[in-house]
Parts: C-alpha cells; sequence; structure tokens
C-alpha cells in the first residue's frame, strides 16, 4: 500500500507549499528600507510618512520616529491591543 507522501503529486505538493509561504509573506511586517522580517525582541520605528523601519535602519535616518515598538512573538497573540489608557478622573 504506497503511503500518503507517494500519492500526493509534487505539482500539488509545490502548490500547496507556495500558497502556504505565500500566506506567511502576506502577513508579516518587514522594513521598509532592507525589506528585512524583525526579530522578536526587536524595535520597530513607525514614521509620519506610514513606513516602518527596524532598528538597523533607524540609524541611518534622518527623520525622528513617531512611535516606535516591541516586536512579541506568536505567545502574545497577533492582535494589536491599546495598553496606554487615559488616566482615570479623579
Ligand atoms: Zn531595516
Amino acid at each position: 500500500m504506497p503511503s500518503i507522501t507517494t500519492r500526493i503529486s509534487p505539482s500539488l505538493e509545490r502548490r500547496l507549499l507556495q500558497r502556504g509561504v505565500g500566506a506567511l509573506v502576506a502577513g508579516r511586517a518587514t522594513c521598509h528600507d532592507c525589506g528585512r522580517t524583525p526579530l522578536v525582541g526587536e524595535l520597530i520605528h513607525h514614521y509620519a510618512s506610514g513606513r516602518m523601519a527596524c532598528a538597523l535602519c533607524k540609524r541611518v535616518r534622518r527623520e525622528d520616529p513617531v512611535s516606535s515598538e516591541l516586536v512579541r512573538g506568536s505567545e502574545f497573540g497577533h492582535a494589536v491591543r491599546i495598553t496606554d489608557r487615559p488616566a482615570a478622573a479623579a
């Protein structure tokens, strides 16, 4: 009896792999300057132009970033959370 690996055609396997890699690439943020995907624990910087730069490319940019954030791993989820809450009324 053939195993499952011999029953899947190589072209189907290749298409599924390309689709999976494409989905991963589409969901990640990359540095505008070097194209690198920032590492977990690295600071990334957002600029007024809407561009994002990694910590390495920040050094060569003349403008100051509007905001910076820490790249978190998947254990923190992929949703954007607001952590800066306004002070409660006294
Ligand atoms: Zn970069």
